[in-house]
């Protein structure tokens, strides 16, 4: 029985150390090292050689495909079975900790390793992969590799995306060594896909949960809106003779606010207006452009549709009110994703034998698994974060016990799909 099969913690969490001091920084100001390994810089290079180099040690095959998605295989009992998944992402936000995405990578390989140490072969084989670009900082599609993976991007267009400086996604995954020729194309999906990730959010350490069974992820919708005025002289323009693209976006800003506390969207409902690159952007110039970004979040698909309805409404109001052009156009747009039943029910259980206290979430961010969740069955398991589960920061932490608790769970609920026979 494979029951009593547990990962070693201590490698576990020497691992996250190890591949978090790659793309390492110093951040001055929370006097604290920080990530850096934006999706195919030379930082995401050398953590990517880190993780292949660790696959191969493990005995695993390793396959890089079209979109520089690695996948790193390991024999089944049946091994003309479709495999179990285990996967994630290793690239980072610019300002990144340690665990994001790198927890569900090095977890699937520590459950290697355990399964190694114990000298046991599952039925099915296992696959353990890392998708390239989940974050979308760089070339603005998050979850991009899983994304031309499961289908709903085609290769080409993923090629062409640029980074703010014109490097293409085909160029850049040249220039790293990461342009795989395997086809891109999951055209034989996984029996399963599972993923263990922190919960970036404050919901399971506040309720003192130790593992969050992800019911699904909410939609998500970002825009990316350029507003054109009129650059003049701050001292000279009359203030009715402005086009200031400046108060624009912070109309659009301000607007989102006044959604979100109408409650017409819903009490879960998200905005964020991240990014406002004004220009020139100099103290004394009303800014005749700025590009601004608008993410929305919404638990609910007919109230995110309706929240986009409306502010795309509301760019053409204030483009009337304040004598400016706005346009926009969708960089990312992701409808509600419920995650399996079969998965969820596996992570509860799993949770409750390892005497584990467990709770239903509903994922805030995006998730690789949710792509997966197209193509087969897929499922996530969430450990809680200190700090409030801050996150995207370098004082994103979860300690040694919660991300062995998590990737337990993650263990025993890929080993049960993996003991399960049926068709190919
Ligand atoms: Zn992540």
């Amino acid at each position: 029985m494979t029951q009593n099969l547990s990962i070693n913690a201590d490698r576990l969490y020497k691992s996250l150390d190890t591949l978090g001091a790659i793309g390492r920084y110093h951040d001055a100001r929370l006097e604290l090292y920080g990530v850096n390994r934006l999706a195919l810089t030379a930082g995401d290079a050398e953590g990517r050689r880190h993780v292949v180099e660790k696959m191969r040690a493990l005995g695993l095959t390793v396959t890089i495909d079209r979109i520089g998605n690695v996948y790193a295989r390991r024999r089944g009992h049946d091994d003309t079975l479709r495999p179990v998944m285990i996967g994630s992402h290793i690239d980072s936000v610019p300002t990144a900790g340690r665990f994001d995405g790198c927890l569900g990578v090095l977890g699937g390989l520590e459950i290697v390793a355990a399964l190694n140490d114990a000298g046991f072969t599952t039925r099915r084989p296992l696959v353990v992969a890392f998708f390239t670009d989940e974050e979308g900082c760089r070339f603005g599609t998050d979850m991009l590799g899983s994304a031309v993976a499961t289908g709903r991007i085609a290769l080409d267009a993923a090629y062409g995306l640029k980074d703010r400086d014109g490097f293409l996604v085909r160029d850049e995954l040249a220039k790293i060594g990461f342009l795989g020729d395997a086809n891109e194309h999951l055209t034989a999906p996984p029996h399963a896909y599972v993923e263990c990730h922190i919960e970036q959010g404050p919901i399971l350490r506040a309720k003192g949960v130790d593992i969050g069974v992800v019911e699904g992820v909410q939609a998500i919708s970002w825009h990316e809106v350029t507003i054109v005025g009129k650059s003049a002289h701050a001292g000279t323009t009359p203030m009715n003779l402005r086009a200031d693209a400046g108060v624009a976006a912070a109309r659009i800003n301000l607007k989102l606010r006044e959604m979100i506390a109408s409650g017409a969207y819903g009490a879960e409902m998200r905005a964020t207006m991240g990014a406002i690159t004004p220009s020139p952007g100099l103290v004394n110039i009303v800014p005749g452009r700025v590009v601004a970004s608008v993410d929305l979040r919404n638990p609910d698909d007919a109230a995110m549709k309706r929240a986009e309805a409306d502010i795309i409404t509301f760019y053409g109001d204030v483009a009337r009110d304040e004598r400016v052009e706005v346009t926009w156009r969708q960089t990312a747009r992701t409808p509600v994703v419920p995650f399996s039943k079969s998965v969820q029910a596996r992570v509860a259980a799993a949770a409750a034998r390892r005497g584990l206290s467990s709770a239903a979430i509903i994922s805030g961010a995006g998730h690789d698994a949710q792509e997966m969740a197209h193509i087969t069955t897929a499922g996530m398991v969430f450990v809680p974060g200190e700090y409030d589960g801050i996150s995207h920061n370098p004082r994103e932490f979860s300690t040694r016990e919660q991300c062995a608790n998590g990737v337990n769970v993650l263990f025993d609920v890929a080993l049960s799909f993996a003991d399960e026979g049926g068709a190919p």
